[in-house]
């Protein structure tokens, strides 16, 4: 119970995106099959054989032991499968899947993700053994591709890129082109006939190269890549605007002027060797797993630093060798909407990371067949292949060189909330999945995405019928954001540190080493790169509204404002300015545009839209039934307001799991008589201003049953400390001086009186309803008189009366008494009875560890995990943020406690006094209403074990509707 106001907001407000579920990321089966060297060795013939029992998959899926890599492509079967992602990472492991089932895949090898760790623990220093193994794998390689690695007359080379066991686009290294030096480029020159593919190849290989393995970075923010600078002077040097205009000996100068400005700038002279060009890029992609996007990404997904990525090298195949080659990345539906059609976009003569990079803005995909008909088809059979194969979305990578398709990746694709929920419902319906796949395929948090505002349609047309459209660029992060614009992705972070929520981020484009301020922005927009750059992907991670190819924009940083190019003229937008970007149309509005909710709302809480004209509300709606089919835990909301009351039922609540009846004292009338009830100093003057009160809260309980409609409601007695209640204020203290005859000296003293050297564990919870029994007995009875006025009218009402901060049997005990002699009273003055239950909280540790004794009085408990990880951790709940960062970064918390139930500390606390509550009681009544009750992992620690249900604030509801869902599944 920290300050009220605070509470007040905590339970109607969606809590910002939380981390995902930790546990579960680094367990399978309940085992943590991490990648470990010297204790994987042996940990993995355990693992093998408990996971081979547990799921009757062959006990090899953990790889041969002493293997580094496993090879694929080629005529033969790769020695990989998809199921070996621990090992292989998602890349790897999806490669040699592509090659099994006889797609088009260049050959090469994967190093695995043991050797990551392997690495790290030798001091970054890679396995001796490996040389050997990389060195026969290249061999394997040169006879599929008929080439030879460092071979001047007829080179092979390759590829280098990253994949960790899960994705994580962009955080690490890639390096392309690899084996090139001046005099394999002459060789392969010759050879193909193709100068200017050869010199454009080896520029962009010695760029890569220099900026990921030799560290040449932009020295400031405002600078651009050093040899972004050097190209542009090559491009206006020859008269050209795009980059494969430049003729091969310009590119070919470019080699030597990258290689200059490296040794400038590093020292180094640039390796020519392919083998140590091979060892530098494996390094420098093992290194990457630790650079910081990488761990900040890694934190911001819950995803163990002990995974380690796998490299793969690749043999290159070229995209950029001239105008019947291409590039490109597809996703198999429409990773924005989910609507189901093919969806990407390419680039003739050009290779992969421009595309993703978003250096050209790209063609859509549909256009790849007016100019490589045969190729396209191909891709569109593998589209369909793949779908089937994988029964998932896929996110699919490929290269056309001289006409023939590669494929170089294929991963789950990311997608919007919108797009995870219409993807899994409409795969149902086309037989692909089966409805509970599809409910484990839902990330539950992704579904805030469906309860997230757009612009009132009327706000907007009037901002358009203003000329305040200010350009259209690619809808690339559905929703609807207003807010003041911010250049620099430090400074978002910065602002919104200080407390500003509504930041616009706006880039020429963004990189990796955006993303917290990405995180902190209510939105982003970039001017180049299409709907698979960097600021798309984060944005649908992120599920952040995002425009991206935005070309109207151009940036002057250091003026910081950036220009827009309208049809009438040039507009300057200046930092702090306000502007509104629609995710869904991709447009760009100036000036603040008013948001409205989402089409879910609409249809369920405004009621202004109907169901049937609502197709993400119906989508939305099955997948919620079935969900509910599905699901063991029951759901109620943590509400106190008829309006929270009434949203909890339209969101799924069976039930108000808890009612903090403080809040009720903020409403009309009540603070006064509140305030006149704390300073009384005789039972007499306490029993005069409850007797003002009783009135209030009886109409405030009639409300919450009347909205609940028969559905339980449980009402906590009195929590927080009395001083939280009391004016601060000159003002305020005057008037309650006023209200009660007192002398505003005689009031202030009474405040100092009350003042708590440490309020949280003082006189709160049932210590008030203890030491002044007439609150808790004016509660009692304006719970069963409302009871009884509301049964009256017609409608059931079932009140279950909770106890605060219960530590003893006693308190209970005498609280209990109080509540059920109160009720006796009512029955009898009124002459009618209501059913209830009186029941406890267990959110002192010492409630928990003597819960039998509890339970002997309690008809049912609720947790409440806020104080209960509060006072099991010895941290304040409101004062965490200040340890957080620094714990988090060190790992001592993978996830904040308060967000995610800690399961090893407070979760062993709830388990004992579910067992003990139930050995007293079998059948006593267990649920949860700390804020945990709306996260998914906590959700799924609540079912495993044995709660009756969550209660969570209301707009968390589908979420935990979902994970309860998820965890009856698994
Ligand atoms: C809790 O402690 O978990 C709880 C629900 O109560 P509050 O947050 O009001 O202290
Ligand atoms: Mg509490």
């Amino acid at each position: 119970m920290p300050s009220l106001a605070k509470n007040k907001s905590k339970s109607l407000k969606p809590k910002k995106v939380a981390l995902k579920n930790g546990h579960k990321n680094g367990t399978k089966n309940g085992i943590r099959v991490s990648a470990k060297t010297a204790v994987l060795k042996k940990a993995a013939k355990v693992i093998d054989k408990v996971i081979g029992k547990a799921t009757g998959k062959a006990a090899g899926q953990l790889g041969k032991p002493g293997k580094r890599t496993y090879f694929f492509g080629g005529s033969g079967k790769a020695d990989g499968t998809k199921e070996m992602k621990n090992l292989l990472g998602g890349k790897g492991a999806n490669l040699a899947e592509m090659a099994n089932i006889g797609l088009p895949v260049p050959p090469g090898f994967t190093i695995t993700t043991e050797v990551c760790t392997e690495f790290y623990a030798n001091g970054k220093k890679l396995p001796k053994a490996l040389d050997a193994e990389v060195r026969a794998a290249i061999t394997k390689m040169e006879k599929v591709v008929g080439a030879k690695f460092g071979d001047p007359s007829n080179p092979l080379l390759v590829s280098v890129r990253s994949g960790a066991r899960a994705s994580m686009p962009g955080m690490m290294d890639t390096i392309l082109n690899l084996g090139l030096n001046d005099k394999t480029a002459e060789g392969l020159a010759k050879k193909s006939g193709n100068a200017r593919f050869v010199y454009d190849s080896y520029r962009r290989f010695v760029a890569m190269y220099g900026d990921v393995v030799l560290g040449m970075k932009p020295e400031n923010k405002e600078d651009h890549d050093p040899f972004d600078v050097i190209l542009e002077h090559k491009k206006q040097a020859c008269g050209v605007t795009v980059d494969s205009e430049l003729p091969a000996d310009a590119l070919k100068e470019l080699v030597a002027e990258f290689k200059a400005e490296i040794k400038a700038k590093v020292g180094r002279d640039f390796p020519t060797d392919p083998y140590a060009q091979l060892e530098g890029a494996i390094k420098a992609v093992f290194q990457s797993w630790q650079n910081d996007r990488a761990n900040l990404y890694r934190r911001l997904n819950n995803i163990p630093a002990e995974w380690g990525t796998a490299v793969n090298v690749q043999a290159m195949v070229f995209g950029n060798k001239g105008a019947d080659c291409a590039t490109g990345v597809c996703f198999t539906r429409d990773p924005a909407s989910g609507e189901n059609m093919f969806y990407g976009e390419y680039l003739v003569n050009a290779q992969g990371e421009d595309v993703v990079a978003g250096i050209r803005t790209p063609e859509k995909i549909e256009t790849l067949g007016n100019v490589l008909p045969k190729a396209y088809k191909e891709l569109l059979d593998i589209r369909k292949k793949l779908e089937k194969h994988y029964k998932e979305m896929q996110d699919i990578e490929f290269t056309i060189e001289n006409g023939k398709l590669y494929m170089l990746q294929c991963r789950n694709g990311k997608r919007t909330g919108f797009a995870g929920v219409r993807i899994a419902v409409e795969m149902v319906d086309e037989k692909l999945i089966s409805k509970e796949e599809a409910l484990r395929r839902v990330e539950p948090e992704a579904l805030n995405q469906l309860l997230r505002p757009v612009f009132l349609p009327a706000a907007k047309t009037a901002a358009v019928a203003e000329g305040r459209l200010l350009a259209k660029g690619l809808p690339a992060g559905p929703g609807a954001a207003t807010g003041k614009v911010v250049f620099f992705a430090d400074e978002a972070e910065a602002l919104a540190e200080k407390g500003e929520k509504n930041l616009i981020l706006c880039r020429h484009e963004t990189s990796p080493e955006d993303i917290r301020g990405m995180n902190a922005s209510l939105g982003f927009m970039t001017a180049f790169g299409g709907m698979t750059s960097h600021a798309a992907l984060v944005a649908r991670q992120m599920g952040k509204v995002c425009i991206v190819g935005c070309d109207a924009l151009s940036f002057d940083y250091h003026a910081r404002q950036m220009k827009v190019q309208t049809a009438n003229g040039e507009v300057i937008v200046k930092e702090g300015d306000w502007i509104s970007i629609d995710g869904f149309a991709g447009e760009v509005i100036n000036g603040r545009v008013d948001t409205t909710p989402s089409e879910v709302i609409r249809v369920l809480i405004e009621k202004n839209l109907d169901a049937k004209d609502a197709p993400v509300y119906q989508r939305y709606a099955k997948l919620m039934s079935w969900a509910d089919a599905a699901r063991k835990l029951r759901v109620r909301a943590n509400a106190d307001q008829p309006d929270q009351a009434e949203a909890s039922v339209a969101f799924g609540a069976e039930g108000i799991g808890l009612c903090r009846t403080e809040h009720m004292f903020f409403g009309e009338g009540k603070i006064g008589p509140m305030r006149e009830m704390i300073v009384a100093e005789t039972e007499e003057i306490r029993r005069a201003a409850l007797d003002k009160l009783l009135p209030l809260q009886r109409e405030d309980f009639a409300g919450l049953f009347r909205a609940m409609k028969g559905r339980p409601v449980t009402v906590r007695t009195l929590d927080p400390p009395l001083h939280e209640f009391l004016p601060h204020d000159e003002s305020g203290i005057a008037e309650l001086a006023r209200d009660t005859g007192k002398s505003v000296e005689q009031v202030k003293a009474r405040i100092a009186d009350l003042k708590e050297s440490n309020p949280m564990l003082g006189h709160r919870g049932c210590r008030l309803g203890i030491t002044y029994p007439e609150i808790t007995e004016m509660q009692a009875r304006a719970i069963f008189e409302a009871a009884i006025d509301v049964a009256g009218e017609g409608q059931p009402v079932f009140p279950e009366i909770m106890i605060p901060l219960v530590g003893t049997k006693k308190e209970l005990d005498l609280q209990a008494a109080l509540v059920r002699s109160t009720a006796d009273a009512v029955f009898a003055e009124r002459g009618k009875k209501v059913g209830y239950m009186v029941g406890t909280m267990i959110e002192v540790p010492r409630a928990a560890m003597t819960a039998d004794k509890i339970a002997e009085t309690a008809e049912f408990f609720s947790f409440g995990t806020n104080d209960l990880t509060q006072m099991t951790y010895g941290l304040s709940r409101d004062d965490v943020p200040r340890v957080l960062a620094a714990y988090q970064s060190r790992d001592i918390y993978q996830v904040d406690p308060f967000v995610s139930i800690d399961r090893d500390g407070v979760g062993a606390l709830v388990k004992m006094a579910v067992e003990k509550g139930r050995a007293t009681k079998p059948k006593l009544k267990l649920g949860i209403c700390g804020e945990h009750g709306g996260d998914a992992a906590s959700v799924e620690f609540c079912h495993e074990v044995g709660l009756d249900y969550v209660s969570c604030s209301p707009y968390r509801l589908p979420i935990a509707r979902l994970a309860a869902a998820q965890a009856a599944l698994k």
